[in-house]
């Protein structure tokens, strides 16, 4: 009977974790196990309002259930299962996360930024421990990559941050997969979660204020641009020819950038969203007027729009932040030659919010 069901999974739940973790599931995925438990649909409604419309993870707090159904439901599903290892809020209200796991034994950890313009507040996620692609200027790379993150990991990223802005009551706006791992190399979790953050049911988030970050992986971006998703693809590009993109980013020998740049055009035509190409200043190393003018060529090609970033220092790495003055110049060549450059405010400088510096503290404290 339903009784003998209910009571065996209360003693099993006294040993073994929750049956369902939360953010694993899709709004289709939740029903079917919320009908399982013989619950009206409007349960399903319910716990998803807490969740992600007022960043509620506790089911002690769900007051609109019974305090059977909160026991139930605690009893039943995992919420947000991550440690903050970290927390640091930089002066300009940027705030940085260090977030950690242990499922079976297995840990796994993620940092994740907040990032606040006006009525914006970005969350910058990552998507692998680690990074795979091992850039000569990033401290991530330094590592390698430890694993990927479950989509759960992902989506519980976000989660968090609505936590921490429920004080100020606003929301994550918008979503950059800019943090720690290349999004290529986990597609299928990161694609997962990218369907969770975008339901409207869920953190309803438009597609087009979600953005991919990625080295390039050309039949990945093409499996994205068949997703129906108008999603942001951005092109870690830092170069404006192949020789000088391999020197800085070893991954990119993988495949051609040729290659990349027709996954792109190809992008464009399936969504009709320009690509964004992110090029990290390098002073002394391609951040010169015929770099410029080599990139302008290269734009002409497809339709693209560029960020430009200013590089933060990371010890002990070689390479040295630009001057303003060439920055200028740089953005004002690629102007003059009609393409649309913008200069990356640097957010959270006193606070290492670069990507993977965080983190390599950390190990560095607990490697002594
Ligand atoms: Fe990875 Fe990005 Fe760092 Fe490159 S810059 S190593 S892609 S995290």
């Amino acid at each position: 009977s339903t009784d003998t069901v209910v009571a065996s999974a209360t003693i099993a739940s006294a040993i073994a974790p929750p049956a369902h973790r939360f953010f694993a599931l899709d709004p289709r995925e939740f029903n079917e196990a919320v009908a399982d438990w013989k619950w009206p649909h409007f349960r399903c409604d319910q716990v998803r309002q807490w969740v992600y419309q007022k960043a509620v993870g506790d089911p002690q707090q769900m007051t609109n259930l019974s305090k059977l159904d909160r026991e139930r439901l605690a009893q039943r599903v995992a919420f947000a299962r991550s440690s903050i290892v970290q927390h640091q809020v930089s002066e300009d209200g940027t705030q940085k996360f260090l977030f950690e796991w242990n499922d079976d034994g297995k840990s796994a950890n993620a940092e994740t930024v907040m990032i606040p313009d006006n009525n914006r507040r970005t969350a910058c996620v990552s998507s692998q421990v680690g990074c795979p692609v091992g850039c000569k200027f990033c401290a991530s790379g330094v590592n390698g990559v430890k694993g990927n993150l479950t989509a759960d990991q992902i989506v519980e990223q976000v989660f968090r941050l609505n936590e921490a802005l429920r004080s100020e009551e606003s929301r994550v706006t918008n979503i950059v997969f800019m943090g720690m791992g290349e999004p290529m190399a986990n597609y299928a979790n990161v694609m997962k979660a990218v369907r969770i953050l975008h339901d409207p049911t869920c953190f309803n988030i438009g597609a087009r204020k979600i953005t991919i970050s990625t080295v390039g992986v050309p039949t990945k971006i093409r499996e994205l641009a068949e997703e129906e998703l108008p999603l942001n693809l951005a092109l870690s590009l830092h170069a404006p020819n192949e020789e000088l993109r391999r020197e800085l980013i070893p991954w990119a020998e993988h495949f051609a950038l040729e290659d990349i740049l027709d996954a792109c055009r190809y992008y464009f035509d399936q969504t009709g969203r320009e690509i964004t190409l992110e090029y990290i200043l390098l002073a002394g190393v391609n951040d010169q007027p015929e770099h410029a003018r080599e990139l302008s060529l290269l734009c002409k090609t497809l339709r693209a729009n560029v960020n430009l970033i200013r590089y933060n220092e990371v010890e002990p790495l070689p390479f040295k932040r630009p001057v303003a003055q060439d920055v200028l110049t740089f953005q004002g060549v690629l102007r003059a030659n009609g393409i649309n450059a913008h200069v990356r405010k640097s957010r959270g400088r006193d606070i290492d919010a670069a990507c993977g510096q965080l983190r390599r503290k950390q190990e560095g404290a607990i490697d002594g």
